[in-house]
């Protein structure tokens, strides 16, 4: 009988920092959808002669980011050159930091759910460190021609180390997806899987359980989505538990291996280079950085609400976890959401209007978010029913023909001649005509029976074609039956 085996994972994720301009010189960090080749310049193509110059705002995300990750800032760290040789690298090194990152430690709690979205349980993984470092350029293979574009070369990275504290591939999943939040929430990352703005590495290892040391580790290179992230740990630990086995025990030294994602198996890229392979000395063009203690305060003054954080407060404004996860995963929806809040002060209204039926209405047009009528629009439209010009009924339809033409919610109402009646003599006009056309309703009124007034509210509302406001029909109704 085999041992039983536990699966032990850790991950370096790298992010691309949002900055404006690159790590080490002032090109447009934007280079996506750019021709190749044109947002580059002799610093990133590491040109002889040139210096770098470490941008002070991917250094200022790099450190929001690893205090949102409760890590601590090194008062002092610096840049060291790390050597290999591929063409997608202009200088044939990457400045990174080896032995003085800019910071230690650090821990993410996360919540890990089954396939229909429960809760299973919440854990924690240990960050060991987060370091600053230039991205390399893009190779593109077409046949025998192999294509460089250094577009990329020189985007500001920032590559973060978990301890390895990941038990399944659907916990290291479950982390990557709440780190990713993070980063977006602090704004150090917009982390746009499709744009390649985060990639992982993922270390895989098995041990018997109870066992504390760690064995030799399979290291998974340059996985680009949660899907491939998920389906190569996966493979990676079926084999792993195959090859145990087979030879009576855990792989002989690390490895480093590819995810093939066409096959969607991986394959054995080399025995796993050492740090000597990569000969790190000191960045000699770069003075190390240095941080005070107020320096790293006033930084932290700065933070924003945690992903977790915000989830709570959504939460507690009454709306269930689901909602609430929906909100911090989607931005867009989220603005849209706390400028209707903010205006209504109701949030179960806000949630009816943004969650339920203008999620509704986009899904039934086939629409996205990004073409949801634009937060003032809804805001205007959340005014419109919270001040009774027209009734929250209307309100429905009137959404429903802003997502269908993008029109404002008064250009609706007006065109639709869809205003509420609030006008109280206009009311009283119809509320007496309904008293003259029920009088079996107001007897059996008098007679005590008080759900006989919805006849003669129904009566009016359908007289006004649904246009008369209800509150104050009955107010008016009210009003009458007293004389
Ligand atoms: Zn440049
Ligand atoms: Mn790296």
């Amino acid at each position: 009988m085999s041992a039983e085996l536990e699966t032990i994972i850790g991950l370096e994720v790298h992010a691309q920092m949002n900055t404006k301009t690159k790590m080490f010189c002032s090109c447009d960090n934007d280079a996506f959808g750019k021709a190749p080749n044109t947002t580059v310049c002799p610093v990133c193509m590491g040109h002889p002669g040139t210096l770098p110059a470490p941008n002070g705002e991917a250094v200022k995300k790099a450190v929001i980011a690893a205090l949102a990750l409760k890590g601590t800032v090194n008062a002092q760290n610096h840049f060291d050159r790390k050597h290999y040789f591929y063409p997608d690298l202009p200088c044939g090194f990457q400045i990174s930091q080896y032995d003085f990152p800019l910071a230690s430690g650090g821990t993410v709690s996360f919540v890990v759910r089954d396939d229909s979205g429960q809760v299973v349980n919440e854990e924690r993984c240990g960050i060991t460190r987060l370091h600053m470092e230039n991205d390399a350029g893009k190779l593109t293979h077409r046949g025998s021609k192999t294509l460089c574009d250094y577009n990329r070369a020189g985007t500001p990275l920032m590559e973060i180390v978990t301890e390895p504290d990941l038990r399944s591939p659907e916990e290291a999943v479950a982390f990557a997806q709440e780190l990713r939040r993070i980063l977006i929430a602090v704004g150090a990352s917009d982390a746009d899987m499709f744009k390649g703005m985060m990639r992982f590495d993922a270390s895989i290892s098995l041990r018997e359980k109870g066992a504390k040391d760690l064995n030799p580790r399979s290291e998974i290179k340059n996985l680009n989505s949660f899907k491939a992230l998920e389906k190569a740990l996966k493979y990676e630990e079926k084999r792993l538990r195959k090859e145990w086995e087979k030879n009576g025990g855990p792989l002989p030294r690390d490895i480093t291996v590819g995810w093939m994602d066409e096959e969607e198996k991986t394959k054995m890229l080399r025995e796993k280079e050492t740090a000597d392979d990569y000969r790190y000395f000191p960045e000699p063009d770069i003075p190390p950085l240095t941080f005070t203690k107020e320096d790293i305060e006033n930084i932290r003054k700065e933070l924003p609400a945690l992903p977790q954080e915000r989830k709570k407060q959504y939460m507690d404004l009454g709306l269930d976890e689901a909602l609430a996860v929906q909100l911090i995963d989607q931005p867009e929806l989220r603005r849209i959401f706390d400028a209707v809040y903010k205006k209504t002060n109701d949030a179960k209204r806000s949630s009816g209007l943004v969650l339920t039926q203008l999620l509704g209405f986009l899904k039934a047009e086939e629409k996205e978010i990004s073409d949801a009528p634009g937060v003032e629009a809804m805001v205007e439209l959340a005014g419109k029913i919270g001040s009774g010009t027209i009734s929250a009924n209307a309100g429905k339809d009137v959404l429903e023909k802003m997502v269908q033409t993008g029109k404002t919610a008064s250009q609706i109402i007006e065109e639709e001649g869809m205003q509420q009646i609030s006008d109280d003599s206009a009311i009283e006009t119809l509320v007496l005509k309904a008293m003259d056309s029920n009088p079996q309703a107001i007897e059996s009124f008098k007679k005590g029976k008080e759900a006989a007034l919805g006849a003669i509210v129904g009566w009016v509302m359908k007289e006004s074609k649904g246009q008369a406001n209800p509150a104050k029909v009955n107010e008016i109704l009210r009003k009458q039956l007293e004389n």
